[in-house]
């Protein structure tokens, strides 16, 4: 098995996408099309991720958003368009997608133009679903409490899972925003995370990664 996971940092809120390449095979999954904006935070920048996938000769077969929060999904119609990708995401993340010029552009100020996300190409339920592209595998794990449609992914092949805005290094996600749910959060993460074993990686959408021992030894909100 020559599966690998790559990830980048996408500013301004840090949001990390990753890519779980085939390299034998020249396949990968995104997860996360985040956008890149300028330093002046003026328009999208042609999204690096495209550029690394070329560099390590993967091609981009599909595409995931564990939610759609707009940092998680800025680029997703460019890169849609650029690679012919499917994109996939959760059924109640439609609304969302739909208003993601608005959103972003309000924290920006209205003088910002941000695109539409991508027209998405298959609904995912709250499963567990399996998805496979070549030698790739995920499971989808429902795990709402950050957001209502919010997505986990399991790779059992590589002991590892994508949290998204669910689990993060020593924190857990804002409940906060519309749709967040805290005890909805901890049930999710206890439920659907924490009943992977303790090697399992935990590559979460903003910082870091972690493990799941490690988490559910010391994380502060998991007590
Ligand atoms: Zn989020
Ligand atoms: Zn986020």
């Amino acid at each position: 098995m020559n599966i690998e996971i790559h990830s980048l940092v996408l500013q301004p809120l840090g949001t990390n996408s990753y890519l779980i390449g085939d390299r034998a095979a020249g396949q990968a999954i995104l997860i996360d099309p985040g956008g890149d904006l300028t330093a002046e935070f003026a328009e999208l920048r042609p999204p690096r991720i495209l550029q690394l996938a070329e560099n390590l000769a993967l091609r981009i077969e599909l595409i995931l958003a564990t939610h759609a929060h707009w940092d998680h999904v800025l680029s997703s119609d460019l890169i849609r368009k650029e690679t012919g990708a499917p994109f996939q995401a959760h059924q109640l993340s439609e609304p969302w997608l739909q208003e993601q010029p608005e959103s972003a552009s309000r924290m920006f100020g209205a003088g910002l133009r941000f695109p539409a996300a991508a027209a998405v190409d298959r609904w995912l339920t709250d499963g567990p679903e399996e998805i496979t592209l070549g030698s790739i595998q995920l499971e989808t794990r429902y795990t709402p409490g950050h957001a209502a449609d919010h997505l986990s992914f399991v790779l059992h092949s590589e002991r590892a899972v994508f949290s998204g805005d669910s689990l993060f290094a020593g924190g857990i996600g804002r409940w906060d925003l519309p749709g967040g749910d805290q005890p909805q959060l901890l049930a999710s993460i206890q439920n659907q995370l924490l009943t992977l074993p303790d090697d399992y990686r935990v590559y979460p959408g903003h910082g870091e990664a972690t493990s799941i021992g490690h988490e559910r030894r010391s994380n502060p909100f998991l007590r």
